[in-house]
């Protein structure tokens, strides 16, 4: 069984005291391989080569940068089976979503490789006649970007190239429960001719390796997906020491069905909203509401949808999706199962464990609006649906949670669609889909509890540059002395 290093400056290395922990396959418990445990010295390594590969890689010509991103996306399509295994065996993905991340990859890779050519910034009219003001728009240096485990492979893509694009070196702590794909993948870009130190990886736990990273002060920038909760520890981090941060946080995200839309169609979209990975995606279409009389119609089909999902073998094209990460995860699920009976909901299928960290599909008819059901987010194959009487409610109740991150509406009416759109108070809403949607140029993020600023295309970007403005005198201004 192989032992993984950190990958720093362009090779593993093992951690400084020489301790590893081990990754699981989710599907099975076998240990896959023990990766390196950091700690301070470990990331004091990572930030020393950071720090050089930044000096080199932010004075490269850009479309020097541009042709190595454009090479590291040919290089992860070229690495696919390789990729593609691992993604399947450490993060209990099934091959649909697993071949989604890896093209998806390289597909984020190629747009911010194109955003190389459009790191734009501005001249200025200015109030002085002979002054001439020009905006321009550099690094920020040293990124760190602490990833999660659902989508462990596109997620981290996601936050480390489009500040690699803009000239910023980058450090990624990947999720303890994933650390061997991200190992891997600063391989295949190294070996895609990615320069030493531009792309470094610590692998370990939160407390251990990523605090320590993040208050590092020659780490200039961090990029959290994660947990709300994460999310404020990293937040206040990064306020002490003024660092930029963007957060990409959690959400329990509504999706409309209006009374106009065919109650089987919506019901298949919806499950794709709700089920997708086990429902272990942020944007997952968790609470749904119908707009009345369609409420209990819709929930049937989509139980009945629910329950034919097939679970199975990872590998098998037909497996809707595999286990939950691990046992902390199915006793969560557990518990928002029990708190929604409690609150005299329906059970339409599933409630229960599958096998192992499997979780049936489940879905709860008329939950209670409050409690851990309905206000947190389940991360499991849970969709809570509830009849609604009116429109105007619907959107009401959409705007109720505290969380903000994204939403659909199922309508073929279009001014009721964009209505809802407007006043949906998160940061997508996707009109005529369910609410997991991405795209690379697209600005994902939340509202509210659902995090701070935007990633994807040129909104990463504007994150991870500093602008600055410089003025050049062309003529003798008046001296007020
Ligand atoms: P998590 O918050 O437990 O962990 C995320 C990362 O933060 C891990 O790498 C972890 O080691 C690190 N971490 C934890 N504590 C830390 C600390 N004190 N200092 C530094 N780093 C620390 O999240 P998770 O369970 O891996 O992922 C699931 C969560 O991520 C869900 O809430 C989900 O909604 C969210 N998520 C959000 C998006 C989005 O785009 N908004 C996308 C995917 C996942």
């Amino acid at each position: 069984m192989k032992t993984y290093g950190h990958f720093i400056h362009g090779r593993e290395v093992p951690a400084a005291n020489g301790e590893t922990f081990p990754s699981y396959a989710p599907m099975t418990g076998e240990i896959l391989g023990h990766a390196a445990r950091g700690t301070e010295a470990d990331v004091e390594a990572a930030v020393t080569s950071a720090r050089k590969g930044y000096e080199h890689w932010s004075s490269l010509p850009p479309y020097d940068r541009e042709r190595i991103l454009l090479k590291c996306a040919d290089h992860v399509e070229a690495n696919y089976d390789r990729l593609l295994n691992l993604l399947i065996d450490e993060s209990g993905s099934s091959i649909i979503k697993a071949k989604y991340e890896v093209l998806y990859t390289a597909s984020v890779l190629r747009t911010a490789a194109g955003e190389v050519r459009r790191l734009y910034a501005d001249t200025l009219p200015n109030e002085k006649p002979h002054r001439m003001s020009i905006v321009v728009r550099e690094p920020v240096g040293v990124v760190l970007a602490i990833s999660p485990f659902n989508a462990p492979l596109v997620l981290l893509a996601k936050m480390i190239v489009f500040p690699l694009g803009a000239g910023n070196a980058v450090i990624a702590k990947p999720s303890e429960e994933t650390p061997l794909i991200a190992v891997e993948l600063a391989k295949v870009m190294k070996e895609a001719g990615l320069p030493d130190g531009v792309f470094n990886v610590v692998t370990g736990f939160g407390a251990e390796c990523g605090a320590p990273l993040a208050r590092h002060p020659k780490v200039n920038g961090i990029a959290l997906t994660g947990s709300t909760a994460t999310g404020m520890k990293i937040g206040e981090i990064a306020i002490q020491s003024m660092k930029r941060m963007q957060l990409e946080l959690g959400g329990k995200n509504p999706l409309l069905v209006l009374n106009d839309f065919d109650v089987n169609k919506a019901a298949e979209i919806a499950a794709v909203g709700a089920f997708t990975h086990g429902g272990q995606i942020c944007m997952s279409s968790a609470r749904i509401m119908v707009e009345a009389p369609n409420g209990r119609a819709f929930a049937e089909a989509l139980a009945k949808k629910a329950a034919s999902l097939h679970l199975g073998d990872l590998r098998d094209e037909k497996t809707a999706y595999g286990p939950l990460i691990n046992q902390r995860a199915v006793d969560k699920v557990l518990r928002h199962v029990q708190a929604a009976k409690d609150g005299g909901a329906e059970i339409l299928t599933g409630g229960a464990v599958h096998n192992g960290l499997v979780f049936q599909p489940t879905v709860i008819y008329n939950p209670p609006m409050s409690g851990p059901c309905w206000d947190e987010e389940t991360f499991g194959p849970v969709a809570m649906v509830m009849e609604v009487p009116s429109f105007e409610e619907m959107i009401a109740i959409a705007n109720e949670s505290d969380y903000g991150l994204s939403a659909g509406v199922l309508t073929n009416d279009l001014v009721r669609g964009m209505t809802a759109a407007r006043r949906i108070r998160c940061g997508s809403v996707h009109v005529g889909a369910h609410s997991f949607q991405s795209d690379p140029m697209a600005p994902i993020g939340g509202y509210g509890m659902s995090g701070i600023g935007r990633s994807g295309g040129k909104y990463s970007v504007e994150h991870f540059t500093e602008l600055k403005w410089i003025s050049l005198e062309l003529g003798e201004t008046p001296r007020p002395f």
